[in-house]
């Protein structure tokens, strides 16, 4: 006699026939960390649990995030940039806020949490200088995480700028190679330390930082070793008109050629944010040439809406990029790490870029946040609730002023509901999220810390600023002090 538990739920969407599809009234068995079935009769005598009215989701798939540094720029770099720069904060504003190695460790309990609580499974998590502490606290807290050490031309912890400016309007470049092959070192030692651990949940991954913050050949170097590990890449990649600007200063290629030409293409890569290409409109380059490569190398994209919308832009666009057979995820990059709301916005970003609601639906939203997230890490075992798939699913209350009334559970998922619509979250068939509550988990304590550590930042501020400006100067508060 099989040892399986069964859910039952107002609806599971479950996936049958190629796609996802809605079962009312049903049953989702689940043997150990796996998928038994799906089924609308009970077996006779089988032990089940009612879980009432709700919705059983797959797991979703965050494609990009950055917990240890996530917060640092929340309360700061909202509503600033400088117009020399495309309004871009990246070169001459004080950069790390050097919350230390105790704010990493306060902001990447608090940022798995909340990427945890909003359904996400399965993260892919972009490490910066504490990547060994992201892969630890992701494996605790019982999610399923690919991890990657900074691979950069320059020091591990960030503290100094590679791209910065001097002056305000020139920029200066300063990549050191030698130090990028130590990166490539000590990202090569972190994925033998970490993967498979957890019975399996954390993995390794390569994780450029940016095509401007490598050399081509550090960039080709990753492609040999992520072949030989048979690992798979991510990297930023188009994320600035300035860093388009630049690649085309120095290499006379867009990111995306250079991309291509050092094996950064592909189908086991995923591009992070990949908004400036040709075509795009704050890019007086026209034409499709960078699509056609991304699309026809069946590239990955991490489409991160809300972070790129707060700073003015977006996506053109997700449909088209769909169009050319790019393979589109969804990723929450900085805060809220809320990804109900990045995947309201990335379909209304997208139906706005176009001007048409026919631009991208909710099917489009929920298959990016779900398998299509599992093929990019190749992963047919999650993002989907069938036979054989690992039982990462979400609890979604119906009993709530989001989710009420509910005809279309998918739909009010992408367009009504938020993070504290998930009532449960089960990965590898155990519950990590309950009532909206990770155990052993205290939010307050953790929050009050980091408030007091980042206080102590902005007071430093000034030490960090090139030009020796406080964080009221860099940063007017919205409503000035009385
Ligand atoms: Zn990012």
């Amino acid at each position: 006699m099989k040892d399986i538990k069964y859910y039952k739920a107002k609806y599971i969407i479950v996936w049958s026939e190629g796609e996802h599809k809605t079962l009312e009234n049903g049953y989702l068995g689940v043997e150990g960390d796996t998928v038994a079935e799906f089924c609308r009769e009970l077996p006779e005598g089988a032990p089940y649990e009612d879980l009432g009215n709700v919705a059983i989701v797959p797991g979703f798939v965050n494609m990009h995030t950055h917990p240890c540094e996530v917060y640092s720029l929340k309360s700061y770099r909202e509503d600033i940039g400088n117009p020399n720069f495309y309004e871009g904060t990246l070169y001459d504003y004080a950069l790390v806020m050097s919350l230390g190695e105790r704010g990493a460790f306060l902001q990447a309990k608090l940022n798995l949490a909340e990427i945890l609580k909003s359904g996400c499974t399965t993260a892919l998590i972009y490490g910066g200088g504490y990547s060994r502490t992201e892969a630890e606290i992701a494996g605790q807290m019982g999610m399923r995480a690919y991890v990657g050490a900074p691979v950069r031309a320059g020091d591990r912890y960030e503290e100094q700028s590679i791209w910065y400016s001097p002056d305000g309007h020139s920029i200066v470049c300063e990549l050191d190679e030698k130090e990028g092959f130590d990166r490539i070192d000590e990202a090569e030692q972190l994925i033998r330390d970490i993967d498979g651990t957890f019975d399996g949940r954390i993995r390794g991954i390569w994780a450029p930082t940016q095509t401007m913050y490598c050399t081509p050949d550090m960039l080709k170097e990753v492609r040999r070793r992520a072949d030989k590990m048979d690992k798979r890449i991510t990297i930023h990649g188009a994320e600035g008109a300035l860093e388009f600007e630049t690649c085309i200063r120095m290499y006379g290629k867009t990111p995306v050629e250079l991309m291509a030409d050092t094996g950064m293409l592909g189908e086991d890569v995923t591009v992070a944010h990949c908004l400036n290409i040709t075509g795009q409109s704050e890019i007086n380059m026209a034409g499709d040439k960078d699509l056609k490569l991304l699309g026809g190398s069946r590239t990955t994209v991490a489409h991160c809406p809300i972070a790129i919308a707060r700073g003015g832009n977006t996506l053109q666009s997700f449909r088209k990029y769909q169009e050319y057979g790019v393979n589109m995820t969804i990723g929450t990059d900085t805060f809220p790490s809320d990804f109900e709301q990045e995947m309201r916005l990335a379909a209304i970003m997208g139906k706005i870029v176009d001007r048409t609601t026919f631009a991208v639906n909710a099917k489009d939203i929920f298959n990016a946040a779900t398998i299509n997230g599992a093929r990019a890490l190749g992963r047919s075992d999650l993002g989907r609730l069938e036979k054989g798939t690992k039982a990462d699913f979400v609890v979604f209350e119906l009993d709530n002023i989001e989710m009420s009334p509910v005809r279309d559970v998918v739909k009010n998922i992408v367009y009504s509901s938020t993070r504290h619509s998930v009532r449960d979250v089960y990965v590898d068939g155990k519950c990590v999220v309950k009532d909206g509550k990770i155990e052993g988990f205290d939010e307050k304590e953790l929050a009050r810390e980091l408030q007091e550590v980042s206080e102590g930042s902005w007071g430093r501020t000034s030490q960090h600023d090139r030009f020796g400006r406080n964080v009221d100067e860099l940063s007017p508060l919205a409503c000035p002090k009385l």
